[in-house]
């Protein structure tokens, strides 16, 4: 049985190496034990299971909680040659029959199945009938009221411990959540000693968080340079942000399609479809977008506003760099970012015990945009995972350490120049007096004759900003939306300005002004030394794109883009040379390994000889 999982890495996935702990948790399944698999997005866990499927008589029944998830998996393996099915709704009664009779005669290996579909009788009692070697439960996280997905459903899963007793159950997930985590084992019945968890870092994404001053042009200027043609995610906190944010993308000449809940379904459904079998689309979209989208060449994720806590940026930004290819995580935020998202929370009725739930979420998250260690470390450390390296080398605050610096002197002045001017005034017009401008307003107010009046003159108008963006962040003040956006002291305030506790602040460069884009990170995804092995990759989507539209099919299901770039570089001239590349199965050498040789020959123009 041992051999056989590295037989089957390599005939059926191409692959010559297991990941990470991807062996050790497939021998513990195949010698009959349930386990717990968390692992961040893009680590490889379908391998887990799909890898005892294959090796284990019988069938393997995965319960997966969307259908267009299940049906990219499903494809992906009839691609590779893999006996699998998939049943759900979507599907008519023939279609589904078929797959049931083929259940019945042991022709399949891996059923991919809904959970509602799972927990009906008439299922239960047809797994009866089928020799189940294993149950896998995909995406665990939807049992727990605490993670981001609850389907009811999925609790009831129970139902598999008490019905197949013997037979070993693995749930997946890539939640970190520690609650989430509990609830899974319970659930699902998997014991303590069963969990094996991975890292949760991407090594392969950058993190960039920037401070708005022209987020429009900011995100032109980002994917100009760093992303001209790749597909990517851009995130708006509303439908008509998103709306704007296309149109200003199409105009200058990038391939977007909206995304939100207030779109047709017909419309949404089909520009998800474009992003996901299309090459080089931007899909911008609210946060209704991505669950369930497994499309492993996303090359970016910008955040145009701030998400509502770390999970969901950890989540989102996760959606970039499945396939191990360098990915780019970009972020703007300014003080309306962090007032709106404030104000959200202070207009939200949900029950109290859950408000402040999320406004620690917040916090958290205002913490980490603001911070001046390294982006990865922060994220890690949230998760309860401690790095030994504190310097990832990808991150704007490693690339561009920023120094922080005891502002507890400024942030007094500019709270008590609050104070004073009574608490009924804008950030403009309180760097205004800290600065001692002669405005209108300044003479009209008689703001001149306060003592804070040009107390602040050894920083300048953008320092001040970052200052009073940041009091804002850490709860210092308040931004008042329904007062015209005037800034009010909170309650913490008060020990500041006692002189009891002392501040230290990031200090910006060059804080919200007209810094140029200087995100470090590849051109594009795969750069290669000459403009001819550039010109034999583009050849070789092109090939791939013409497969996959024939087969109705998304291309990366052919080939990663990673196979792609490794006929690049190798331009192999014999299908024994394909075969070493790796994530070319058997199947797919067989089926599309000669037309791709081709590709490679024609173009290099070396004399091609085949097997
Ligand atoms: P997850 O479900 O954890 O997000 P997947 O199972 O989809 O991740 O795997 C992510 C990518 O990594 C896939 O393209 C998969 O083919 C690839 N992969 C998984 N295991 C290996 C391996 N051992 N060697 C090379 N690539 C792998
Ligand atoms: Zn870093």
């Amino acid at each position: 049985m041992q051999d056989k999982k590295y037989q089957v890495l390599k005939s059926v996935f191409g692959y010559d190496e297991f990941r990470g702990q991807q062996a050790k948790i497939i021998d513990h399944i195949l010698s009959g034990k349930n386990a717990m698999v968390l692992m961040p997005t893009g680590a490889g866990k379908s391998l887990c299971y799909q890898i005892p499927g294959l090796c284990l008589e019988g069938l393997t029944i995965v319960v997966s909680p969307l259908i267009a998830l299940m049906e990219n998996q499903v494809v992906a393996l009839q691609q590779l040659g893999v006996k699998a099915a998939f049943l759900n709704s979507s599907r008519n009664f023939e279609e589904n029959f078929s797959v049931i009779k083929q259940m019945r005669s042991n022709e399949l290996d891996l059923v991919y199945v809904a959970p509602e579909r799972m927990l009906s009788e008439s299922f239960l009692s047809l797994l009866d009938e089928c020799n189940v070697s294993l149950f896998a439960i995909d995406e665990a996280h939807c049992v727990s009221q605490w993670g981001h997905d609850f389907r009811p459903e999925y609790q009831q899963l129970e139902v598999l411990r008490q019905q197949f007793p013997n037979v070993p159950r693995v749930a997946l997930t890539a939640t970190a959540d520690k609650l989430t985590r509990k609830d899974i084992l319970k659930c699902i019945g998997i014991e303590e000693d069963n969990v094996f968890v991975s890292s949760f870092d991407r090594p392969n994404i950058k993190y960039h968080i920037k401070l708005k001053n022209n987020a429009k042009i900011q995100l032109i200027n980002f994917l100009n340079t760093h992303h001209p043609d790749d597909s990517g995610i851009v995130y708006c906190i509303s439908r008509k942000r998103v709306m704007q944010m296309t149109e200003y993308l199409i105009q200058n000449g990038f391939k977007a399609l909206p995304y939100h809940a207030g779109l047709d379904n017909d419309i949404r459904s089909k520009n998800q479809e474009r992003f996901i079998k299309e090459d080089n689309i931007i899909i911008v979209a609210t946060v209704a977008f991505g669950m369930g989208i497994d499309k492993p060449d996303v090359r970016f994720v910008a955040h145009m506003d701030l998400p509502k806590s770390i999970e969901s940026y950890y989540q989102e930004t996760g959606r970039a760099g499945r396939d191990g290819l360098s990915a780019n995580a970009w972020l703007v935020y300014g003080l309306q970012d962090i007032s709106l998202q404030k104000k959200f929370l202070d207009d939200s009725d949900a029950p109290p015990k859950q408000k402040e739930l999320e406004r620690q979420k917040l916090e958290s998250l205002l913490g980490f945009v603001e911070a001046t260690q390294c982006r990865r470390e922060f994220l890690l450390k949230y998760f309860g995972e401690t790095q030994e390296e504190n310097n990832c080398g990808k991150c704007d605050n490693c690339l561009m350490p920023v120094k922080s610096f005891d502002a507890t002197v400024a942030v007094q002045k500019a709270l008590s120049c609050v104070f004073r001017t009574g608490q009924k005034f804008g950030t403009g017009h309180v760097i205004d007096v800290l600065l001692g401008k002669s405005t209108a307003k300044v003479q009209s107010n008689r703001h001149d004759k306060l003592s804070t009046y040009g107390i602040g003159k050894e920083f300048g108008l953008n320092e001040w900003k970052s200052i009073l963006r940041q009091a804002v962040s850490i709860g210092l003040l308040n931004v008042d939306l329904d007062d015209n956006s005037s800034l009010k002291l909170a309650a913490r305030a008060k020990t500041v300005l006692k002189g009891e506790e002392k501040i230290f602040l990031r200090q910006d460069k060059n804080p919200a002004g007209k810094a140029k884009e200087s995100v470090a990170g590849p051109r594009k995804k795969v750069e290669f030394d000459s403009i001819l092995d550039q010109e034999l990759f583009d050849k070789l989507k092109q090939h791939r794109l013409s497969i996959a539209r024939a087969q109705g099919v998304p291309p990366y299901v052919i080939f990663h883009d990673s196979v792609l770039a490794q006929m690049v570089l190798n331009k192999p001239k014999h299908i024994y040379e394909l075969r070493k590349i790796p994530g070319i199965g058997e199947v797919k050498l067989d089926r599309y390994g000669e037309s791709f040789l081709d590709v490679v020959n024609n173009s290099t123009g070396k004399i091609i000889l085949k097997r």
